[in-house]
């Protein structure tokens, strides 16, 4: 379970380098060229949570292309995520959710 506190901080349309790292966590669906991403996880601004679904083409792994070990391939997907808060910030304009903030986020998909 995550407790992030909200950071109120006022709207604004950037694409700083994150200060926090944050993880999320996805799940696909879809055809194997293009699929959706469902990801879930917190703005690594205002630590909002939010889940999203992002159109994604992910190039996934042949299951034996890591050879022995015998464990599960680990399948990440970089996107471009906008926060998408369900909190309110000073400035945000009618309509929009979230902080205004983009980044790009590694998704663990699980
Ligand atoms: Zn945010
Ligand atoms: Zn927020």
């Amino acid at each position: 379970m995550s407790a992030l506190k909200h950071i109120k901080i006022p709207y604004l349309e950037d694409t700083p380098e994150p200060r926090h790292q944050v993880r999320h966590t996805g799940t696909l669906s879809g055809k194997r060229s293009f699929q959706v991403l469902r990801s879930q996880g917190p703005c690594p601004f205002c630590l909002g949570e939010s889940q999203q679904n992002h159109e994604t083409k992910i190039v996934v792994a042949e299951p034996d292309a890591i050879q022995g070990q015998g464990k599960k391939t680990e399948l990440f997907a970089d996107v471009l995520m906008t926060c998408a808060c369900d909190f309110s910030h000073r400035g945000q304009p009618s309509g929009l959710r979230g902080c205004g903030r983009s980044w790009s986020q590694e998704v663990e998909v699980v």
